[in-house]
C-alpha cells in the first residue's frame, strides 16, 4: 500500500525520474533514492507524515534550499525527504522588541532585507545568504564572515516554532532575550541538523542597522604574517565584523582563471577585513589601524563607498563555486581552531603534507580546507588525509566542523573522533525526543 496515499494539506512527488534534484545538496555527498518528496503546506500533513512514518517505520529528511555542505538534507535509506520550501508563513517584523518572526521556508536574503528596511540588522550572513532558507540556517546553525563579530546563527534565535515527535508543532522560547525559566530548548533545536525534530519557524533577535563600515582589502607580501594579525588585531582592541582571507594556492587560482578583476590581485596572500562601528572610517581610527598593521598595510585598499565594498565582497562569494567549478570532485571541510592556534594549524596542515588550498574565516579561526585532488585520490588514501586534519583541528583545541555542521558527510569522523561520554548523551537526547529514530535518521549520529 501507498503509505503517502490521500496525505493531506501537501504535494508528494513520487516519480522516480523526477526525484533526481532532492538525491544532492552542495557537499559531495550524494543520496540514495527517496520514498517521495513532500512539500507539505500545513499542520496536517506534518502531523499525518509523523503517524504513518511510525506505524510504516520510514523516516523524514527535513530539507531547506539545498545549500547545505555536509550530505545533511540528502536522502537516507527508506526516507520520505520533507522539502519546506512551500511552508506557509510570512515575515513579521516588530520594531520596538527589535525582533522578527519568520517561516523556516523564507530566504534568509527576504529575512535580512525585511530587517534591513526597518533599520534593523540581523547579522547571520553565511556566503550562500542569497540562496539558502531560514530553516536550514536554523538547523545548521549557520555562520559567515559576521560571526567573528557578532556570533552564529543561535545567538540571534529567541524562539522556535517546531514539530516534535508528537506530530505536534511545539514553541520553545520567547520573544524576548531574557528567559530563564529552565534549561533552553530552544537551543538544543538550533543547530541539531533535524535529527530532534523540524523548525517550522522562529522568532529572531535584531540589532539596529550599523551605520558606517569600513572595507579593507588587505594583500599580504608574507602568508605567515596574516596569520598572526587575528590574534594581535584582538589584543589592541579592534574587533572587525568581518576578516576573510584566501592563502596563496587559492589567491593564484583566482589570479590565474578567477573573474578579470581577480586578475590584477596583488601579494602572496590576501585577507578582506571589514569594521562596522561608529567611526571606522573616520581618520583617527583608520591611522591606529594602520599603525598597527605596520607593513602589512602597504597596498592595502581602503573602501567605505558601498560600490566598492561590493566589489570586494563579490570576490569573496564566489571563491566556493569558482573553485567548485573548477575542481567539481573536491572535498571541502571546514575544520575550525581558536585565533590563537592558527600560525600552528598551518605549520601542522605543511607537515601532514595534505594536497589542500585555504580560505575562509580567518577573524574566528574557521578554515574551508579543500582537496581539490579528492576525486583522483584513492578513498582510503582521502579518508587518512581527513582524518589527520581532522585530529590536527583538535589537537590543537578544535572541531571537526566550524559551520557547515556533520550530516552524513562528517558522520563517520564524527563517531570516531568524539569524546564517547558526548556521543552517549546525544544519543540518550536523540532517544528520548525521537524514540522512533524517524528524524533525519542516519545523520549526525
Ligand atoms: C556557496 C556556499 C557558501 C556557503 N557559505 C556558508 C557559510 O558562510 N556559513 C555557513 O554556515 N554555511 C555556508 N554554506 C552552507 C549552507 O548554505 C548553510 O549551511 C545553510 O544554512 C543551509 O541552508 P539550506 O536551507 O540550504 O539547508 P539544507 O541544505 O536544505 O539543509 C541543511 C541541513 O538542515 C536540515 N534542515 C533544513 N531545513 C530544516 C528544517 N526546517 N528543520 C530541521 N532541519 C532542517 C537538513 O536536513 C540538513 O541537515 C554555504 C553553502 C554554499 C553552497
Amino acid at each position: 500500500m501507498d503509505p503517502l496515499k490521500g496525505l493531506p494539506e501537501a504535494t508528494v512527488i513520487r516519480d522516480p525520474a523526477a526525484l533526481e534534484p532532492w538525491l544532492r545538496d552542495e557537499s559531495h555527498v550524494r543520496g540514495v533514492l527517496p520514498l517521495a518528496v513532500v512539500k507539505p503546506h500545513g499542520p496536517a500533513a506534518l502531523r499525518e507524515l509523523v503517524k504513518r512514518a511510525k506505524g510504516e517505520g520510514f523516516g523524514l529528511v527535513p530539507r531547506g534550499a539545498g545549500t547545505g555542505k555536509a550530505g545533511g538534507c540528502v536522502p537516507t535509506p527508506r526516507t520520505v525527504v520533507v522539502d519546506l520550501s512551500e511552508w506557509p508563513g510570512t515575515i513579521a517584523l516588530s520594531p520596538r522588541d527589535l525582533c522578527l518572526s519568520a517561516p523556516a521556508s523564507a530566504p534568509l536574503r527576504e529575512v535580512k532585507a525585511a530587517a534591513e528596511a526597518a533599520g534593523l540588522f540581523y547579522p547571520p550572513d553565511p556566503n550562500s545568504w542569497e540562496s539558502c532558507a531560514l530553516g536550514g540556517t536554523l538547523a545548521t546553525n549557520a555562520g559567515g564572515p559576521n560571526a567573528c563579530k557578532y556570533g552564529m546563527t543561535r545567538h540571534w534565535v529567541l524562539a522556535v516554532d517546531a514539530l516534535m515527535d508528537d506530530g505536534g508543532i511545539h514553541r520553545f522560547g520567547i520573544d524576548g532575550v531574557k528567559a530563564n525559566a529552565g534549561p533552553n530548548l530552544a537551543q538544543l533545536l538550533v543547530g541539531s541538523e533535524g535529527i530532534f525534530g523540524f523548525l517550522v519557524g522562529a522568532t529572531l533577535r535584531l540589532l539596529p542597522q550599523p551605520r558606517e563600515h569600513t572595507t579593507l582589502l588587505l594583500p599580504a607580501r608574507r602568508w605567515e604574517d596574516l596569520l598572526e594579525l587575528p590574534g594581535r588585531l584582538g589584543a589592541a582592541g579592534f574587533l572587525p565584523s568581518a576578516f576573510e582571507f584566501f592563502d596563496p594556492a587559492v589567491l593564484a587560482e583566482l589570479r590565474a582563471h578567477g573573474p578579470e578583476a581577480a586578475r590584477r590581485l596583488p601579494g602572496e596572500a590576501l585577507a578582506i577585513l571589514e569594521f562596522d562601528e561608529r567611526g571606522c572610517s573616520a581618520e583617527p581610527f583608520l591611522a591606529d589601524l594602520l599603525d598597527l598593521l605596520g607593513p602589512l598595510a602597504d597596498g592595502l585598499e581602503v573602501a567605505s563607498e558601498g560600490r566598492q565594498r561590493e566589489n570586494i565582497w563579490a570576490l569573496r562569494r564566489l571563491t566556493s563555486a569558482f573553485l567548485k567549478e573548477r575542481h567539481p570532485e573536491k572535498v571541502s571541510e571546514d575544520i575550525v581552531v581558536p585565533r590563537s592556534r592558527l600560525p600552528e594549524f598551518f605549520a601542522g596542515l605543511e607537515r601532514l603534507a595534505i594536497p589542500a588550498v585555504t580560505y575562509g574565516h580567518l577573524g574566528d579561526g574557521n578554515l574551508h580546507v579543500n582537496l581539490l585532488a579528492a576525486g583522483a585520490t584513492e578513498p582510503e588514501a582521502l579518508e587518512a588525509q581527513l582524518l589527520a586534519l581532522f585530529r590536527l583541528a583538535l589537537s590543537l583545541g578544535g572541531a571537526l566542523s566550524g559551520e557547515h555542521g556533520i550530516g552524513l558527510a562528517k558522520r563517520k569522523a564524527f563517531l570516531a573522533l568524539t569524546d564517547p561520554a558526548q556521543l552517549q548523551t546525544l544519543r540518550a537526547i536523540k532517544k528520548a525526543l525521537d524514540p522512533a529514530n524517524i528524524f533525519n535518521p542516519g545523520k549526525v549520529i
